[in-house]
């Protein structure tokens, strides 16, 4: 590639804004094409409207516990048009400074819709009704994301029948909700809504709800949510849903039927691949609508790159802005070589519920399934004096390392501000560091990251 590259990035998530931001820092002329808001789904309806809702959540669980602590009774009650303004200030916010950022790093910003022409053109269709122009590219990012999946039995209608982007905040908060879908999503608006005083079932497809997780950190959650009143409905697919007048009725596969104010469907995501021209520019596409791309992020075609939730690999934020980064730096030519790759299997995932849980790295379940020898130490929180002073003692925290070299290869976290406690763990995974390493930091007493110096003894 010479001097001069031309990037156009098409879809403003984490991995659009990212790879357009390093680009132009490396001297890329970068295009970026957003139809929507810059910061994509993950600032408009994912990560961040979630999180938010959830804070305000968690102060409401806290104030719940306020006698505890020592205080009158206090029974906050919830201000829902005051609750949406806040999340959307969030967003408008995080999308100036986003916007403000590209701009003064040179970054061309056309606020409209995107797709491949042929292999180095790409076809923008400003808002506003101007005419579609065509643009060359010497490299191209697909960073369109993916939206909530809908099966052919539900009818979204926004007010009783809810995808998540319809649930920041609801039209109103729901009497009773069930919610379909024990995966990630689900269980957080599940504690979301249980917390802003929702009564909540939850329709779990197996008979653990995560069940992609460890089973202790499962049962975990599941203890807690149960201690809450919500109603747990496992080894039942939602099949069909009832409109009446004043009530949704969600039926089961099993015959169990459960009659609520509102239903909302966490049931996965598809990838927005659909009118993206991949035909054109010969992308190749894999039966689900995702892109498939190499270590490098490329497509089939090297010049066309794929990040996010549209590759196809770990759907998270902080995934897609690393990938955006690794995508520049190697359209710029940078690290080329494959052991620069990103290492999936280091990313640090959180599940922002009440315990909070996180993990990094290599799980005990995975490690016992692979017959790989390994150590594992847990230490309950109800050990650690920060949180006794805290009035919340659920959870532990687990460390998984080497027993022969002591290097940590994983760890999971169940329980208070688990979400900023696991990146230790990342970076110890990241760096090879042995649990010794963890065991002598000096950290500050009382705190919660006490247990993990713990762990590591
Ligand atoms: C409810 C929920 C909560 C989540 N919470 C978290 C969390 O806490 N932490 C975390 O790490 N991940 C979370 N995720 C996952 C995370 O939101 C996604 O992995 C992330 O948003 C993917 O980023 P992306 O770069 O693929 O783009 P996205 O954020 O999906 O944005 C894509 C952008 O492309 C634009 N676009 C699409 N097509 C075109 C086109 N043709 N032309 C122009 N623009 C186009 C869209 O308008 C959109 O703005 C959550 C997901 C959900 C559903």
């Amino acid at each position: 590639m010479g001097t001069h590259v031309r990037l156009v990035v098409i879809g403003g998530g984490p991995a659009g804004v990212r790879a357009a931001s390093t680009a132009a820092r490396l001297g890329a002329e970068v295009v970026l094409v957003e139809r929507d808001v810059i910061g994509g789904a993950a600032n408009l309806w994912d990560c961040v409207p979630s999180k938010a809702m959830i804070a305000t959540g968690a102060l409401v669980s806290r104030a719940r516990r306020a006698e505890a602590l020592g205080l009158e009774p206090l029974r906050p009650g919830v201000d829902l048009p005051a609750l949406g303004q806040r999340v959307r200030d969030i967003e408008a916010r995080l999308a100036v400074s986003m916007t403000d950022q590209l701009e003064s790093q040179g970054v061309d910003i056309i606020k409209g819709s995107a797709r491949m022409a042929g292999p180095h053109l790409v076809e923008i269709t400003p808002d506003g009704g101007a005419a579609p122009e065509q643009m060359d590219a010497d490299a191209v990012l697909l960073a369109t994301g993916s939206y909530p999946r809908v099966p052919e039995w539900a009818d979204i209608d926004g007010k009783h029948v809810l995808t998540t982007r319809q649930a920041y905040p609801p039209p109103e908060i729901p009497e009773r909700l069930v919610v379909v879908g024990s995966g990630v999503t689900g269980v957080e608006f599940v504690h979301m809504f249980r917390s802003l005083g929702s009564e909540v079932s939850l329709v779990v497809s197996r008979q653990q709800v995560l069940p992609q997780k460890d089973p202790e950190v499962a049962a975990a959650l599941e203890t807690d949510f149960l201690e809450r009143g919500v109603k747990l409905l496992k080894g039942a697919r939602a099949t069909a849903i009832d409109r009446g007048e004043k009530t949704v009725t969600v039926h089961c596969d099993d015959g169990r039927q459960v009659e609520a104010s509102h239903v909302l469907l966490c049931i996965g995501s598809v990838p927005a691949s659909a009118g993206l021209g991949l035909d054109a520019a010969g992308v190749h596409m894999s039966p689900s609508g995702h892109v498939p791309v190499n270590h490098h992020c490329q497509s089939n075609v090297p010049h066309i790159y794929a990040g996010g939730d549209l590759s196809g690999r770990l759907p998270l934020a902080s995934v897609a802005s690393i990938q955006g980064n690794k995508i520049a730096e190697h359209v710029m030519g940078l690290h080329t070589r494959a052991h620069r790759h990103i290492d999936y299997d280091k990313a640090a995932s959180a599940i922002f519920t009440e315990p909070e849980i996180a993990d990094v790295g290599l799980a005990e379940a995975e490690a016992f399934a692979l017959g790989r020898k390994i150590r594992v130490t847990k230490v309950p929180y109800a050990a650690n004096s920060r949180a006794l002073i805290d009035g919340d003692a659920r959870g532990f925290v687990k460390l998984v390392s080497d027993p022969a070299t002591g290097v940590v290869l994983g760890g999971s976290i169940v329980g208070a501000h688990a979400a900023e406690l696991i990146g230790i763990i990342a970076l110890a995974v990241t760096a090879h560091l042995r649990v010794i390493d963890l065991a002598e930091s000096q950290f500050v007493h009382p705190a919660l990251a006490e247990a993990l110096a713990e762990a590591a003894e």
